[in-house]
């Protein structure tokens, strides 16, 4: 199952790839973590990385081309992967292909998480986010049980320095440009599925998941 997860910042993605990766035991690859791994251990992908990030740019292309084409060819991808948060412009949805082609696969299914950009900025600077598990909770429309602690393993809850509202303005736009044209490049290819992300959790990975048993409209 090779799989990509679409949709604006916010949409739910990581939320709906723990459920994914679980379901179909495949690695869960997403380059914002990929990112923010290196910036917490101070490599020079994370250098270079962190001032995109901070104000909310894209990473230039050759760097997270660079860290996909790496993560691709480890072992635990041979039985499929699910990116998240990759590809986010053309030119790496064009390189993933060639990847892929290289080792006789192709992308699969796309499923794009669709949410209204209003609601967006409400979800993102409400988010927070488990420091060891990386589970992500809404302090309103998610909330752990006991307020700023994981459920799953009781660390603590941080939020994520872009998820502040200038930063997630900016996220949005960039986004909303340069990603949206992915959207007619995987259309044209017919492996484009749309969902509504404005479902409670459980609903959205139902949707998702008819699609990825090959039982779509
Ligand atoms: P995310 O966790 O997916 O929201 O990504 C957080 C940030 O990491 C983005 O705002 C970008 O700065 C950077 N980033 C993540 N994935 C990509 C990508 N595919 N291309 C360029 N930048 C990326």
């Amino acid at each position: 199952m090779n799989i990509i997860l679409m949709g604006l910042p916010g949409a739910g993605k990581g939320t709906q790839a723990d459920s994914i990766v679980e379901k179909y035991d495949i690695p869960h690859i997403s380059t914002g973590d990929m990112f923010r791994a290196a910036i917490s251990e101070g490599t020079e992908l994370g250098l270079k990385a962190k001032s995109y990030m901070d104000q909310g740019a894209l990473v230039p292309d050759e760097v997270t081309i660079g860290i996909v084409r790496e993560r691709l060819s480890k072992p635990d991808c041979e039985k499929g992967f699910l990116l998240d948060g990759f590809p986010r412009t053309v030119p790496q949805a064009e390189a993933l292909d060639e990847l892929l082609a290289a080792m006789n696969r192709k992308v699969e299914h796309v499923i794009n998480i669709q949410v209204d950009p209003d609601e967006l900025v409400k979800r993102l600077t409400g988010r927070r986010i488990c420091k060891v598990c990386g589970t992500s909770y809404h302090l309103q429309f998610n909330p752990p049980k006991n307020e700023g602690v994981c459920d799953k393993d009781g660390s603590e809850l941080y939020q994520r320095e872009d998820d502040n509202p200038e930063t997630v303005k900016n996220r949005l736009d960039v986004n909303m440009t340069q990603t949206a044209p992915l959207l007619d490049f995987y259309e044209t290819k017919s492996v484009l599925s749309n969902i509504n992300g404005q479902q409670d959790i459980q609903n959205v990975f139902k949707d998702l998941d008819v699609i990825l048993q090959g039982n779509a409209q």
